[in-house]
């Protein structure tokens, strides 16, 4: 009996599976860097911790309301209001299991088949799958590297059609880095209003920005917000991976009909992470400055080595926990392509970075440097190694 079309044209996701595969060489004793994990490498606050204990402790372990128990629907809307610029009552959010759950529901909400969403390149690896379980397209839109991978409106217009339902925005950029100045965000907010198209803005890495300032796409006006929906989650900012919590704010309709679908899909996400977000989100923010102080460190190290590490070339990033190396050059004496350059990485100076084909980005790698800045010199010095050994 034939199985689901649909699930058939489905991958497993291959940061998880290569991230998965570094970790099983490890425990069996094989002394691999891991530079595949897209996960902050720090322990979650203990505040956050306690507070997960004490929802146990308490019997706080039952369903809550299916988007999300009302305070913290509140506190969310709290944030959104002083950090964010954005002014949406509790009932326009809905918390699910993580943000890749959300984007899910937020696609569920919008696409029908045969729609198309515009997703800028480089892109996280499971946006476009995700509008494929829409039965709907995702079409691309290019960003160079010698502009830093920052997506241009001029660009993005080009892409447009009758069936552009929804365009995705990430910023910072799972895997580039690239962060979307506030100017090129109106140009593109204006192109969403004056065509009618849905934004969907996935800001999970928000604290993460080095150069520059983060921005709302949805707080530039009340028409980009009313056809914006905006993703966040617990993963990055508190180091709760995890824990899954993510939650998505946009448009009353849309987030209703969320609500609905998720009552019957997931229900409520874990009524201890719920507690334990509560927590994070009321509590202190030094744990998100500390983070970040020291991934502009590791930023910094990383774009120095891995120049000197010729012909590697790698431009600094402005935001997230990744580099995009340029290994193009690498390409010679029977590597092919980047997933070819990785394995043999891997198999022979075991270091395990992520091909850039993964991520539409031939000619590249990613490397995340959510690890230690011993592990970042380690990393490296094998990879120097390599190189000198292929030359
Ligand atoms: N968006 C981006 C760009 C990501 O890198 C991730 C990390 N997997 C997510 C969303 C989802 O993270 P989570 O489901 O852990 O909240
Ligand atoms: N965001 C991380 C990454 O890109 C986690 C893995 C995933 O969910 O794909 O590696």
């Amino acid at each position: 009996m034939s199985l689901s079309k649909k699930l058939s044209e489905i991958a497993a996701s291959p940061t998880l599976a290569l991230n998965s595969k570094a970790k099983d060489l490890s425990a069996k004793g094989v002394d691999v860097v891991n530079f595949t994990a897209g996960e902050p490498d720090f322990d979650t606050p203990d505040f956050i911790k306690e507070a997960a204990m004490e929802a146990i402790r308490s019997g706080f372990t039952k369903y809550t309301a299916a988007p999300g128990m009302p305070e913290l629907r509140e506190a969310i809307a709290k944030k959104l209001r002083h950090e964010n610029g954005l002014d949406y009552p509790g009932s326009q959010i809905v918390v699910s299991c993580g943000g890749k759950h959300s984007l899910y529901n937020v696609f569920q909400a919008l696409c029908n088949p045969g729609d198309e969403v515009i997703v800028p390149t480089p892109f996280w690896v499971s946006y476009s799958e995700q509008v494929k379980l829409c039965s709907s397209k995702p079409v691309f839109v290019g960003t160079r590297e010698e502009n830093g991978f920052r997506l241009l409106a001029e660009d993005l217009e080009k892409r447009v059609s009758s069936k552009t339902k929804a365009i995705l925005l990430n910023s910072p950029c799972n895997p580039t880095g690239a962060v979307i100045d506030r100017k090129e965000l109106k140009k593109i907010a204006s192109i969403a209003v004056e065509n009618g198209i849905y934004v969907v803005s996935d800001e999970i890495y928000e604290y993460l920005v080095y150069e520059g300032e983060h921005v709302s796409i949805a707080s530039l006006g009340d028409e980009i917000r009313e056809r914006t929906i905006t993703v966040n989650g617990a993963s990055k900012a508190y180091s709760m991976t995890g824990w899954r919590i993510g939650w998505a704010a946009g448009p009353a309709d849309v987030m209703k009909m969320i609500g609905n679908f998720q009552s019957h899909t997931t229900s409520n996400p874990a009524s201890i992470s719920q507690k334990a977000y509560l927590a994070a989100l009321n509590g202190p923010r030094d744990s998100i400055h500390r983070m970040r102080d020291e991934f502009r460190k590791r930023r910094d190290l990383i774009v120095t080595r891995l120049n000197e590490a010729r012909p590697i070339s790698c431009i600094k990033p402005h935001g997230s926990f990744y580099v995009f190396p340029n290994v193009s050059a690498c390409l010679t004496g029977g590597i092919r392509d980047s997933m070819s350059f990785s394995r043999k990485l891997l198999e022979e100076a075991r270091v395990a970075v992520v091909p850039g084909s993964a991520f539409g980005g031939e000619g590249h790698v990613r490397i995340s440097y959510a690890c230690s800045k011993e592990t970042i010199e380690k990393g490296i010095d094998r990879i120097v190694d390599f190189l000198k050994k292929r030359s």
